[in-house]
């Protein structure tokens, strides 16, 4: 045992098992755990209400093993995370402070000018990867060039062995001596009281904590992994592992979960079980996409100074708040998208597919800008994760080289009968179309008078009629990016950077508030449905190097659009993403030297368009042979 008065700085790594951090500080001395909530500090991404529930709940939890292990976690509330450590730091006469790495915007900005800090008055600062198998400057391709599309990037991962996760927890803490402001979980003010009547129905569903987080992989790879490969496509029930929130909170260890489902998977190998076998490849391949959401944010991070869609910003909008009402509260006239947003706002959780589904729903068929509903998603997920609401953002949004295509529309009916056959998802959640049958419920506007009368269906008045018909919504998506171009090919000045982004204008304006409950005494959370700000909105970058491959239900002109999008995708879109690159990664090189042992080492690849450039464009004409259906989608 050590000598070391350790502060260990607990933030979405809410476990005792498998925690480098908290493990390193228990080798080498006493240790003072702390949480340190700062709303100020996470400005745009301040979580939403479920995501604070859990939070609150995950932190009690944790709070309770640490105190049986010897060790009182310290909750501190604060304005300044800094000034928060530096009075730990004084109170105890900390000679180290550890914590596990984070990869999103505010994380990666606070955490680089704290170790800065820390080291410049002569602590030691030690962090290490709780969260990831692979760390996002470990993977690169052959050039030494960061990938841009998921499969070479995942097959590249494979190759490379995963540290063993540590299973076995310290036993015992010592507790560093000193006295420090701490508050109380109530106090850190998590939860409104005017959330918690509706929060409470969340704790029927789901159980925070690690410990619970265990039981739940433990029961996921008993009992479900093996039927992954068929199940995972249901969009009602627990058809897949139901692991994000605790992923999210670092409940879990990634490491772990990769380890038991690998160890499955050999043991089927072994008995000739193909289905577990490739259920465990699929199961491993979402861990990968997580992975990948880090890797891309990291590697990539003007995706976290403007979030998402760079390539967007000349495309017209249609900033309707009716419209945005309409598709949040499940108004939209199309059962599958309705049912999906009520179960988001019923539960805090959705299957990927309907993920997929509703928010492909906003952007192409409302036209609406993605970051209302990207912020809808961060407000009201369990699992809201920055880096994996932006990769489907952009999945969605044509945004990535192996994602959807912007042309791509997808029709909810026909979606419908794919995924909800029996048409049982969209009865649960809209009572209102319980009774009509399966032949119309995925499309109520096309049925009999008789048969909507026998169902007590009244289109327009217990359930809405389509918001806008498909093949409308179909020609103004291609209107827009028709308009798109045209006004992308008229700002050729990429010096002058004119960029016309109307999301800046829409950014501030009132968009309707989440009401939780409609009780005379509800109110709202002001964090509620706050879009995110663009911040240098001159500096927009487009990242659509994609040639598309036609939608999948055919727009017109496609041809002509095609030669126009690849006539447009021009070159100097590259000098933005070396700018963001580079000053990533000065940040990056900065972050390097200030620590006094490992952290975030600079993927020097990034740092020049032309580097930045080759790769892009080897993998857009990669992509050109690549399957479409699938990466993130699937
Ligand atoms: C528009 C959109 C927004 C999304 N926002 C989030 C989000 O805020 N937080 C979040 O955790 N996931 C998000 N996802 C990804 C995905 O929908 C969820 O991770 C998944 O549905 C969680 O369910 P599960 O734990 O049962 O997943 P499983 O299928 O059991 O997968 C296991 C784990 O792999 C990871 N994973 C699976 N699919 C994906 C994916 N497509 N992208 C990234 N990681 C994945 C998750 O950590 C998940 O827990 C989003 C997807 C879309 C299309």
């Amino acid at each position: 045992m050590g000598c070391n008065r350790t502060i260990v700085w607990f933030r979405r790594d809410l476990r005792i098992e498998d925690n480098p951090a908290l493990a390193a500080a228990a080798r080498e001395g006493s240790v003072l755990p702390v949480y340190i909530w700062c709303p100020t500090e996470e400005g745009q991404f301040y979580p939403g209400r479920v995501s604070r529930w859990w939070l609150k709940h995950s932190l009690a939890h944790l709070s309770q093993s640490l105190k049986s292990l010897g060790a009182e976690l310290v909750l501190i509330k604060t304005h300044s995370t800094l000034a928060a450590l530096l009075e730990c730091i004084n109170a105890i006469q900390a000679t180290k402070v550890v914590f596990n790495h984070l990869y999103d915007p505010v994380s990666l900005v606070r955490d680089h000018n704290i170790k800065g800090t820390l080291v410049e008055i002569g602590l030691s600062v030690q962090s290490y990867n709780g969260d990831l198998l692979y760390e996002p400057w470990e993977i690169y391709d052959e050039m030494g060039h960061a990938f841009t599309t998921f499969e070479p990037f995942w097959n590249r991962c494979l190759q490379k062995q995963v540290a063993a996760a540590s299973l076995i927890p310290p036993w015992q803490l010592i507790p560093a001596k000193g006295a420090v402001k701490k508050c109380s979980i109530e106090e850190l003010e998590l939860e409104d009281e005017l959330e918690k009547s509706s929060n409470a129905l969340l704790g029927r569903a789901w159980s925070p904590g690690w410990s619970n987080a265990d039981k739940a992989l433990t029961e996921f790879i008993e009992h479900h992994l093996l039927h992954y490969l068929k199940n995972r496509l249901k969009v009602g029930g627990d058809s897949t592992s139901l692991l994000s929130p605790y992923l999210h909170f670092g409940e879990l260890s990634a490491r772990k979960v990769f380890q038991l489902a690998r160890m499955k998977q050999i043991l089927w190998a072994n008995e000739g079980n193909i289905t577990g076998e490739q259920s465990v490849t699929l199961f491993l391949r979402a861990l990968g996409l997580r992975e990948y959401s880090r890797y891309l944010c990291f590697n990539f991070p003007f995706t976290h100074e403007r979030p998402l869609l760079g390539n967007l910003r000349f495309f017209p909008w249609n900033s309707d708040l009716a419209n945005f009402k309409a598709w949040r509260q499940g108004r939209t006239g199309y059962p599958l998208v309705d049912a999906g947003m009520r179960e988001l706002w019923a539960t805090g959780w959705i299957h990927n597919r309907i993920r997929v589904i509703v928010s492909s729903f906003a952007v192409k068929f409302l036209l609406l800008p993605w970051r209302w509903g990207m912020k809808y998603f961060w407000d009201t997920l369990l699992d809201a994760d920055l880096e994996c609401d932006i990769l489907g953002w952009q999945y969605i949004s044509g945004s990535l080289p192996d994602g959807h295509e912007l042309e791509r529309m997808d029709n909810p009916e026909i979606q419908g009968v794919k995924f909800d056959p029996e048409g049982e998802y969209v009865r649960h959640w809209l009572p209102e179309l319980a009774r009509m049958p399966t032949e119309w419920i995925h499309h109520p506007w096309d049925a009999p008078l008789t048969v909507l009368r026998a169902a007590g269906v009244e289109l327009g008045l217990n359930y809405p009629k389509p918001i806008i018909e498909v093949d409308l919504a179909r020609q103004r998506l291609t209107e827009a990016i028709f308009k798109m171009w045209e006004t992308e090919a008229g700002s050729s000045d990429e010096t002058n950077e004119v960029v016309v982004d109307n999301t800046n204008v829409v950014q501030n304006s009132a968009i309707p508030k989440v009401v939780l409950k409609k009780t005379p005494c509800a109110s709202i959370s002001s964090n509620d449905q706050k879009v995110p700000t663009l911040q240098n909105p001159k500096n927009v970058v487009s990242l659509d190097k994609k040639r598309s491959k036609g939608m999948e239900e055919g727009v017109q002109n496609q041809s002509s659009l095609q030669n126009h999008k690849n006539d447009a995708e021009v070159s100097s879109n590259d000098q933005g993403m070396c700018s963001t690159s580079e000053s990533s990664s000065s940040k990056k090189q900065k972050s390097a030297t200030c620590a006094s042992t490992c952290t975030f080492s600079v993927p020097q690849q990034c740092s020049s368009s032309s580097e930045l450039k080759r790769p892009w464009q080897e993998q857009i004409d990669m992509e050109q042979s690549s399957s479409k259906d699938g990466t993130i989608g699937s």
